[in-house]
C-alpha cells in the first residue's frame, strides 16, 4: 500500500497514511517448554517480549509474529490508522443511513423518479 504516493528524494518515510492493518498487537512473555531453562522457575517471566498480531478472519483469530524492534514500531501507526479508518468509516455509514431514512419520509419528486427510471 501506499506505492502511488510520491515523496521528495532523500526522505523515506515509515508509513504512509495509506497503510492500513486490521488487528491487535500484544506483546507477550512465552516459556520455550525446556524443564531446565530459567523460564520453567515460577515466578520467572518467560522469555520476551515477543509480539504477536492477532486479528479475526472467517471466525477464526489469526496470530502472526512482528519481529521485536523496529517492525512494532511500524506496524504500530499502520494499526492505529486501521482503527481510525474503521471509526470514520462508521459514522459515515451512520450518518448515510440518517439520510436514507430521512429521504424515505419525504415524497420523491417526478424529476427524481424520472432520473431513477421510475
Ligand atoms: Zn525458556
Amino acid at each position: 500500500m501506499g506505492a502511488s504516493l510520491t515523496f521528495p528524494a532523500g526522505t523515506s518515510p515509515k508509513f504512509s497514511a495509506l497503510d492500513l492493518r486490521p488487528g491487535q498487537l500484544t506483546g507477550r512473555f512465552r516459556k520455550c517448554g525446556k524443564p531446565k531453562c530459567h523460564c520453567a522457575t515460577p515466578g520467572d517471566p518467560g522469555h520476551g517480549l515477543s509480539w504477536f498480531l492477532t486479528r479475526a478472519v472467517n471466525c477464526k483469530t489469526v496470530t502472526k509474529i512482528i519481529p521485536a524492534g523496529p517492525a512494532v514500531a511500524q506496524s504500530q501507526p499502520q494499526l492505529e490508522e486501521y482503527r481510525r479508518f474503521r471509526h470514520l468509516t462508521h459514522e459515515l455509514v451512520e450518518v448515510s443511513e440518517t439520510l436514507c431514512e430521512a429521504a424515505l419520509e419525504r415524497p420523491m419528486t417526478a424529476a427524481e423518479a424520472a432520473r431513477k427510471n421510475l
